[in-house]
């Protein structure tokens, strides 16, 4: 790449264009910056555009190097597929009355010679999630065979109606491809109020969750009657607990038990995994003996100052997180955190600082990576972020932590049992 990328501005019709006046900045907590031409990589397929009403793009001027906006239309950002991580954000200057963005992530785009590029890097081997690779037919075909297979099963209706077909899961879809990781929603309820919550958003918010929360309590007979046959034909096969389509499973942790001591009375394959919000550790404790395999705990941060403004728990603590994947570690599985990148504040010295404690306390096995799907302006202003600080920048605190702990996996997705015993394992088939 001889320069960066020129900066993309949209005619608010959903028409984007390249102002080539302009070198494209990246965002970095409240700060544009410069960024490095190794911060760059075209577009990957699954991506998307999306046009940020009421913002005007921050550029480089081409010309006379002096940082000014770009008048011509709104800003634009990308919506980059999973399996890869941003070092930026879209930088622009927010307008009065401008609408809250709902909760995508705003990774920072612009146009060279001919293409879309954004600033990221693939940070998981594992294909699970390729658009290119979901085949609608054997999905339609799939539906078929599993609804008609568990006629009186809600939770496999729920896949099939509102998971696939509506919200069009990718892990709802690989499980109807008869593949991989199959979803397991189970808790209607949640302990915590995330800001950023994708299963519910309070009414008096301006924007909307991106899924309904679940509706019922499945048993645990329902759970069993669809996973086993799951994790004894399926190629790399793992069954997971806890859904963006529901709140915290760990408040159906009797259930979950229950669950894993039949599903491993029929089968031993596969891997049984929980992503939760860490906030019961005894429970996790109850379910590692039961013969849970992996756990992955979210969170927006390794510091309670800034994890508790955002999470607003219910009767648990920041601590209870990082005791559930101590405990879990002690017992053998595997630990990962979901951790939601936010550059400027994810690569502050702070922050970097308690990760090393989290991954050194916990004995952590993985940090997938995460893109934090929030508009930037509303999340630093409902967590009391005015000042983000010296930061490393997303690229160097990952090459920092693969230093530091060269042990650690990097990833996006849960990890199969064949790759928790050898993490490099082929995946590609
Ligand atoms: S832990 Fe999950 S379900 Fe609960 S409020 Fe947070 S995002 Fe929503």
């Amino acid at each position: 790449m001889k320069h960066t990328p020129y900066l993309l501005y949209s005619d608010g019709q959903g028409n984007i264009f390249e102002d080539e006046t302009l070198y494209v900045l990246g965002r970095t907590g409240w700060d544009a910056v410069e960024t490095e031409l190794d911060d760059w990589i075209p577009l990957p397929d699954g991506g998307n555009l999306y046009e940020l009403p009421g913002r005007r793009g921050i550029g480089l001027d081409v010309k006379t190097g002096e940082m000014r906006l770009c008048e011509k239309g709104w800003a634009v950002a990308a919506f980059i597929p999973p399996a890869h991580t941003g070092f930026y954000m879209a930088a622009y200057e927010t307008l009065p009355d401008a609408p809250t963005l709902p909760l995508f992530c705003y990774t920072c785009a612009g146009w060279y010679e001919g293409e879309f590029f954004v600033t990221a890097t693939r940070i998981e081997r594992d294909i699970r999630q390729e658009c290119a690779g979901y085949d609608e037919d054997k999905i339609e075909s799939g539906l078929t065979k599993f609804v008609t297979a568990y006629p009186h099963n809600r939770l496999v209706q729920h896949l099939a109606e509102t998971c696939c077909q509506t919200y069009h899961c990718p892990a709802a879809r690989n499980y109807f491809m008869g593949r991989w990781e199959c979803p397991i929603p189970i808790s209607p309820a949640c302990n915590a109020n995330c800001i950023g919550c994708i299963s519910f958003q309070p009414e008096d918010e301006t924007i909307v969750s991106t899924q309904d929360r679940l509706t019922f309590k499945p048993t645990a007979a329902e759970v069993v009657e669809y996973t086993v046959p799951h994790l004894e034909t399926a190629p790399y096969p793992i069954v997971s607990f806890g859904q963006g389509c529901e709140g915290e499973p760990l408040l159906m942790w009797e259930t979950i038990r229950e669950a894993i001591l039949e599903i491993r009375r029929h089968t031993s394959k596969g891997s049984i995994n929980i992503n939760t919000n860490g906030s019961n550790p005894r429970a996790v404790e109850e379910l590692m003996k039961a013969g849970l395999n992996s756990i992955r705990v979210s969170t927006n941060s390794a510091r309670k100052e800034i994890y508790t403004p955002y999470y607003r728990p219910n009767n648990y603590e920041f601590q209870d997180l990082l005791e559930s994947l101590k405990i879990a570690a002690a017992y053998g599985g595997w630990t990962s955190i979901n951790y939601f990148v936010f550059p400027g504040m994810t690569d502050s010295e702070a922050e970097l600082d308690a990760l090393r404690h989290l991954i050194e306390y916990t004995d952590l096995k993985m940090i997938q990576w995460r893109n934090f799907n929030i508009d930037p302006d509303w999340y630093l202003g409902k967590i009391g972020v005015t000042e983000t600080g010296d930061r490393y920048g997303v690229k160097q605190l990952m090459h920092i932590i693969r230093e530091e702990y060269p042990h650690l996996k990097f990833g996006y997705f849960n990890p199969p049992i064949e790759r928790m015993k050898n993490y490099e394992e082929d995946f590609a088939h």
